[in-house]
């Protein structure tokens, strides 16, 4: 045998030896394995039943909607709390946070001239309000921030409309959090902004504005995209539209609330930790369900399923319902605080916060071996469809503990094709939600939490 012939006879062997060894695809670990029958009997807990969306119902329907300080959201806590211990959750308990109380009272924005006209509308959240007789001005309409500019001289005295159609969500929100500064600025005495939103049935969304501390505070208002376009019209024919708003918004003192704390403690490592939530506030419209009273409850799930399946993970499963994401997210805060001495055994914190439509993944924050293993994971929710894994896990409830101590962070992806539509607005409510989709989402969160918690290697190591 030459060396030649010697080296093709091996290479031929090695092959024969490396095929009957089944090499894995890094998708297709060993370890993977061990959890394909738990995945499984996770998945059929989950979609088994509707329990989320019952569960999702009586929040909604026997609470209602929870701004930050409200009545509402104290007796949700209370509520979840107490579920949380039926469910045999452990360590049940609630976190003291205070919170800022926004309080809409009663507003109308009316289209005085050229005929009147009363308008759908929705004060901005943490908006001032106006004197009791309202403001009285001129309308001044304004597809963006350069027209505004180059126009200041005009917004003097006037109310400046951000008539601005809806794109996404990070480009058009500017104009409701920005708008109402960068007419001040010009001497504008208030400001509407086109519902953030793609066009509804004259629905107007609310959400949080913030003011630039070095100018004037005027109140600020979302229109119906409808209502926007007719502004829009008269203005184009050169005929003055003269609006009055009156709006009662105001602050309260900050109050005390909560996050909403259970676990299921680990049966090896119970001091290293695996969080999942979402936020229990709301804006003060609809009822919360898509943001986020269900992204509390399939996250909340995954506990109770695993607590019933008597799943036990190595590590702790701890679901946060966080408070006052929508106008302070003190809650993320707190929790970063309240919690610092032990954010360095966070393995993973996972926040829902974009809908619980039909789930699609995940998006995933963290080193290159931390993605591996998702990825790997994930595959064990191919059955669900719910196996992408996509750059850029996060939100605004864990972003603070996620920061400081540079923890792997994910966020449930969802199909979001509905979600901007109800955004904010009284049409936030269950029936928009499909049991199915939504059951799949607690069946997705539940299997990536479990088997994260539960994996020999800490993730990303
Ligand atoms: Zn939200």
């Amino acid at each position: 045998m030459n060396v030649r012939r010697w080296f093709f006879v091996s290479a031929a062997l090695l092959a024969l030896v490396v095929t009957s060894a089944q090499p894995r695809a890094a998708s297709n670990p060993v370890w993977l394995d061990a959890y394909r029958d738990p995945a499984a009997r996770l998945i059929g807990e989950a979609v088994g039943s509707t329990f989320a969306w019952q569960r999702l119902a009586i929040l909604t329907d026997s609470v209602g909607n929870r701004i930050s300080g409200s009545d509402a959201l104290n007796r949700a806590i209370r509520w979840a709390a107490d579920e949380m211990k039926k469910d045999g959750l452990e360590n049940v308990h609630t976190e003291r946070v205070m919170v800022p109380k926004w309080v809409r009272g009663a507003e109308s924005a009316d289209i005085l001239e050229p005929a009147p006209h009363p308008m759908v509308m929705l004060g901005l959240g943490d908006s001032v309000g106006t004197p009791p007789e309202g403001v009285t001005a001129h309308v001044m309409v304004v597809h963006n921030f350069e027209q505004l500019d180059e126009h200041a001289a005009q917004a003097r005295g006037r109310i400046v409309l951000f008539n601005v159609p809806f794109t996404n969500y990070g480009e058009t929100v500017r104009f409701r959090s920005q708008g109402a500064s960068r007419a001040a600025k010009y001497g504008a005495v208030a400001v509407l902004v086109r519902a953030v939103g793609p066009p509804g049935l004259r629905l107007p969304h609310t959400g949080a504005l913030q003011y630039a501390p070095d100018l004037p505070k005027i109140p600020a208002a979302a229109i119906t995209t409808e209502d926007a376009d007719r502004i829009q019209r008269i203005a184009e024919r050169g005929t003055q539209i003269l609006i009055r708003l009156k709006m009662e918004a105001h602050f309260d003192a900050d109050v005390e609330s909560a996050n909403v704390i259970g676990e299921l403690r680990g049966r090896e490592r119970p001091d290293e930790v695996v969080v999942v939530g979402g936020h229990l506030d709301s804006w003060d419209v609809g009822a919360g369900a898509t943001d986020d009273g269900g992204g509390c409850v399939v996250t909340w799930e995954a506990l109770r399923i695993m607590k019933k399946l008597n799943l036990r993970p190595r590590r702790t499963v701890r679901v946060v319902l966080w408070t006052n994401e929508e106008n302070g997210g003190r809650g993320g805060q707190a929790y970063r605080d309240q919690h610092r001495a032990e954010l360095a055994k966070h393995v993973m914190m996972m926040e829902s916060d974009g809908g619980v439509f039909r789930p699609l993944g995940f998006g995933f924050s963290g080193n290159d071996a931390g993605r591996e293993t998702v990825k790997a994971i994930a595959t064990l929710l191919t059955g669900i469809a719910a196996d992408q894994i996509t750059p850029g896990g996060g939100g605004a409830d864990i972003g603070p503990s996620v920061q400081e101590a540079r923890i792997p962070a994910m966020a449930l992806e969802v199909d979001g094709s509905k979600y901007f539509l109800i955004h904010h607005t009284p049409a936030d409510t269950i029936d928009k939600i499909d049991p199915v989709e939504m059951a799949k989402c607690a069946a997705a969160v539940a299997v990536m939490a479990f088997v994260i918690a539960d994996l020999p290697q800490r993730l990303g190591e």
